[in-house]
């Protein structure tokens, strides 16, 4: 069985003062039975206030991106270990937001991974298909590209999560059927075992796009959905807490 894990992409949201929002998720989850893991990944300014913030509780916090390289003349970049020293346990990459708006293929996602690795950090490897995609039938085989392309041989569930997010449901209150979500959590499992190996079936498997209060429940209690990355719903403590007790109940 994969581990459970609630993980939340603030994405460019958050200053100081939203650290309060920590506090209030500590509090609520606290008592929560069978709490899955929980992880927030704040931008890069918050990570470490948050990670001080968030010492004692039990609650997480990853990147949102790193630099393949350990260092060097990257203006900008943030390099994987950066992360580590700062606190971060995880980072998510391949972000359709990284492949869209910073034009970043699989195979620097692949080397994205390799370096978080290298700083000990658990990659959070995201996928999903466009609604062009979609429509014209195509999701498993850009599901199938993009995880062969992107997740690095050495992927095992200690070290690699993969988020499937359809590029059309982000941020858009749209979500796949639950029976969508099915077929491709189901093909990923397959098509990870096949190339990593049989440990790789418990390498857990989120699905994102538009998680809501509302819905969580609903989305995990699909076979093969091990938990949420979850953006917009994230932010707010009042928000995440119930998606993190619908997840702890599935
Ligand atoms: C995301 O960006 O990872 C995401 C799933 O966003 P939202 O929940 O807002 O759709």
């Amino acid at each position: 069985m994969a581990r459970k894990i609630a993980a939340g992409n603030w994405k460019m949201n958050g200053l100081k003062a939203d650290l309060a929002e920590i506090d209030s998720l500590a509090a609520a989850i606290a008592d929560i039975e069978s709490r899955p893991e929980v992880l927030i990944c704040p931008p890069f300014t918050l990570l470490p206030l948050m990670h001080e913030r968030a010492a004692g509780t039990g609650i997480a916090v990853g990147g949102q991106d790193c630099h393949p390289e350990p260092s060097g003349a990257h203006t900008g970049d943030i390099a994987a270990e950066m992360l580590a020293d700062a606190g971060a346990s995880h980072v998510i990459l391949g972000h359709s937001e990284r492949r869209s708006d910073h034009a970043e293929d699989d195979a620097l996602v692949a080397a994205k991974a390799r370096a978080a690795w290298r700083a000990e950090l658990v990659a959070i490897i995201c996928v999903g298909e466009s609604e062009a995609e979609r429509d014209a039938g195509r999701t498993l085989e850009v599901i199938g590209r993009q995880l062969a392309g992107s997740v690095p041989q050495g992927a095992r569930p200690e070290n690699t999560v993969i988020a499937y997010e359809p590029v059309w449901a982000i941020g858009t209150g749209r979500t796949p059927t639950t029976a969508e979500i099915a077929e491709v959590h189901a093909f990923m499992r397959e098509r990870l075992v096949a190339a990593h190996g049989a440990a790789a079936a418990d390498i857990p498997l989120l699905y994102g796009g538009s998680v809501k209060p509302g819905n969580a429940a609903e989305i995990f209690a699909v076979a093969d959905v091990d938990g949420g990355l979850v953006g917009g719903a994230s932010l707010r403590a009042a928000d995440f807490v119930p998606i993190v007790a619908a997840l702890a109940a599935s």
